[in-house]
């Protein structure tokens, strides 16, 4: 029986779902493109015991520790309490190291890796105590920040972080891009030497040009993107070349084009459904990104399985729009604001359906000039009709999740109506 007809048989929350289903004779994808949307909202609904096949005793699995619920970190809203398969979580990763060359070689499984991220996501949280190394240890990872706001690092802890990343001979480096951007532009004010990892593989947000640029200075190794979420595991890995692909034997990946208008075909949302949890069947999981399909559908790396992406385009939440309602997404707008010189990090806020609020981080005394460069860049991108605010900040602040936000609107913003076909609603709810 395939995934589909597991979920729809044996898993409660699809149930529902089958008087969608075309009927076995069809072929797969046209029965999965004929299926509703699974949302956080449904998770919730479902949670636990909907999202397994019922013949699964979730407290057999609790008891083991085979599995354990994990909640997401975020507002209300975001956060999902998930069932976390680590087996399944350590094979849906090793899955995704085949997909980038340096990954292949370096990441053998107990190799030493490094992580820099927030501990609202991953490690150990201690904001008034600096935890000492052996209190950030983990199987074979490092944690080297235990602050949720980066903007309350010392120098004293950023040393420290730059210390163990040699002490604890790091060849993976894991890192949220914004706080490797923020400890690297401390590593140049400061003219500091750094051990160099073998690779560094971006999770957890989007890396804007100006974190790259920021870190390409000090960290002068392979960088790779891995995408997915704490849901759905490993779904797409950046290769040696570039460009993204999925990490087929954990998950099917769906498709959705927006408009021409907005960016379409090549630029849409996806959907996943994965693979090989016999604990957690997600199906159509709507993960909130954007991304672009790879308009030659090849690679100079020679993997040729399953999709394969130019680029990821940001979080559906950091989508804004143009003055006539063009969807910008976040990658349009970093690549648009990339050309400035001197900026640390900024964020953009679309007040109103005209009006935009940039704050930017820079250490430039040109202010004037800057904010002229970056009004006329956003003007042109808005639109000439924009009204257009540059704020100067000292640092931007991270989300509640953790997580570094870039750009978001600030009114409802519904992604259906930006999608070229309408699709399958289910308990009223247009997702
Ligand atoms: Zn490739």
């Amino acid at each position: 029986m395939n995934v589909l007809e597991t979920a729809l048989n044996q898993v409660g929350a699809y149930k529902s779902w089958k008087i969608f289903d075309p009927g076995e004779e069809y072929p797969i994808d046209l029965r999965y493109a004929a299926m509703p949307v699974l949302t956080k909202k449904n998770i919730r609904k479902h949670f636990p015991r909907g999202l397994m096949p019922v013949d699964r005793d979730i407290e057999d699995g609790l008891a083991s520790g085979e599995v354990e619920f994990v909640n997401t970190s975020g507002t209300v809203d975001d956060s999902v309490t998930n069932i976390w398969n680590q087996k399944w979580w350590d094979a849906s990763e090793r899955a995704s190291w085949r997909l980038n060359s340096h990954a292949e070689k370096i990441a053998t499984g107990n190799h030493p890796e490094a992580i820099l991220a927030s501990p609202l996501n991953v490690g150990f949280v201690s904001d008034h105590v600096d935890l000492p190394m052996e209190k950030r240890r983990l199987a074979r990872f490092l944690y080297l920040n235990e602050k949720t706001d980066p903007r309350c690092w010392t120098s004293e802890q950023m040393d420290r972080m730059i210390r163990e990343l040699g002490v604890y001979r790091t060849a993976v480096l894991e890192a949220n891009p914004s706080l490797l951007a923020r400890l690297c532009r401390y590593v140049i004010a400061k003219k500091k030497a750094v051990f160099q990892p073998r690779l560094i593989v971006f999770t957890y947000e989007y890396p804007t040009s100006f974190h790259y640029r920021q870190i390409q200075r000090v960290l002068r190794v392979p960088t790779a993107s891995s995408y997915g979420s704490t849901e759905a595991g490993y779904v797409f890995m950046q290769c040696e070349q570039g460009k993204f692909h999925q990490n087929c034997e954990f998950c099917r990946v769906d498709f959705q084009p927006l408009k021409t208008k907005h960016g379409g075909p090549s630029l849409g949302r996806i959907l996943i459904t994965t693979f090989n949890n016999p604990w957690y069947h997600l199906v159509r999981f709507n993960i909130g990104d954007l991304v672009r399909l790879d308009e030659e559908g090849r690679c100079s790396c020679g993997r040729g399985s399953g999709l394969i992406l130019s680029a990821i385009e940001g979080r559906v939440k950091d989508v804004t729009l143009t003055c006539d309602g063009r969807l910008v997404t976040l990658r349009e707008l970093d690549n648009a604001l990339s050309v400035l010189e001197g900026v640390d990090e900024y964020q953009l806020r679309q007040l109103s359906p005209y009006a935009y609020r940039l704050h930017l981080v820079t250490q430039r005394t040109d202010r004037r000039s800057l904010r002229e460069e970056a009004t006329d860049i956003l003007s042109k991108l808005y639109g000439q009709e924009a009204r257009i605010s540059v704020i100067y900040e000292t640092a931007i602040a991270p989300e509640p999740s953790g997580k570094y936000r870039v750009s978001a609107a600030m009114f409802p913003l519904k992604i259906e109506g930006f999608l070229r076909e309408r699709h399958t609603c289910i308990e009223g709810e247009v997702k």
